[in-house]
């Protein structure tokens, strides 16, 4: 298997510390290990998406030095695949309509787990009289995932009740994050997905979207992240500054450290981008959390998920 894998920047903004520090590792862990380093423009949430941002961001990645290999590939070209793998989870008895608003869901919802508030499976077994169907969810019950993360370690999730069943076409008729991924990431074949820890809460409902379609399961690899002063993760919404393209060695220094590496201040005075980049290729060597291991990325299911 060639080992691959991608950096997949929402176009909601220009690159920024926290976006670049995803760039900048999953780079540097493919490259050092022989693989491939692709680049996708996630432009699925069109609300969010700025116009200018992903070229913005694909000249900021080449003025920096990640070059990546291949086409850079747009989710927004790709609805027929997205629709064919509707058309699959649909054939396996796995999707069901819902009526819920997200107001309904907040009142319903007795917990709330990684990625926010845990759906009660209200419409799981039709939708209440005289409803109408507005999105469109993957039951999870008896779904149970393990994975052996390369960077978190082993991952325990019973989704049905840490998750809960998840929206794979939204009210807006758009398709899901997490239908899209997987579907790009199986067609695209990436050995790897190496991405920020705030998206590991992601990875289990994207193994069970694997397993339900038949799709290889990636090993995955989620980096620590850049954090603000406050503690919070560096996004756009946290008012992450940009990387200035034209000047990006301090930014590039910053990531480096982030991802815990520690270029000598004799290098970060008078090297260029390109020179950190080399630098952080050797450097891996000694960093054991950004290498790829070799052991199994998953145990068998505990449950097998029953259509
Ligand atoms: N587009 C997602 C984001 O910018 C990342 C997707 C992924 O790496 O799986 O947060």
């Amino acid at each position: 298997m060639t080992l691959a894998t991608r950096f997949a920047p929402s176009p909601t903004g220009a690159l920024h510390l926290g976006s670049l520090v995803a760039a900048l590792g999953s780079y540097l862990i493919i490259k050092r290990a022989g693989g491939e380093w692709h680049v996708r423009i996630d432009d699925l949430d069109t609300p969010r998406c700025v116009p200018g941002a992903a070229e913005s961001i694909l000249r900021a990645l080449e003025q920096i030095g990640l070059h990546w290999d291949g086409p850079v590939v747009y989710q927004s070209d790709r609805a027929a695949a997205y629709q064919a793998a509707l058309a699959t989870l649909e054939a396996r008895g796995a999707l069901y309509p819902c009526a819920c608003t997200r107001k309904e869901v907040a009142r319903a919802a007795q917990r709330s787990g990684g990625a926010g508030l845990i759906y009660p499976g209200t419409c799981r077994n039709g939708l209440p009289p005289g409803r109408q169907g507005r999105a469109l969810r993957v039951s999870t019950v008896g779904s149970a995932i393990t994975l052996n993360d390369g960077a978190a370690g082993r991952i325990e999730c019973r989704l049905n009740e840490e998750i809960g069943d998840f929206i794979v076409r939204r009210s807006d008729g758009l398709f899901a994050y997490h239908l899209a991924c997987v579907v790009d990431d199986a067609e695209a074949g990436f050995s790897h997905i190496i991405r920020g820890r705030d998206l590991l809460a992601c990875t289990p409902p994207q193994i069970h979207l694997q397993r339900l379609l038949d799709l290889p399961q990636p090993r995955y690899h989620h980096l620590p992240l850049a954090l603000n002063a406050a503690g919070k993760k560096l996004s756009k919404q946290t008012h992450a500054p940009p990387i200035d393209p034209q000047h990006p060695v301090p930014a590039m220094v910053q990531a480096l450290q982030l991802l815990g590496l520690d270029p000598p201040v004799t290098l970060t005075r008078t090297a260029t981008s390109a020179g950190l980049i080399a630098w952080g290729l050797q450097a891996l060597a000694d960093a054991p959390m950004l290498t790829l291991g070799n052991g199994p990325s998953e145990d068998r299911p505990q449950h097998a998920w029953e259509p």
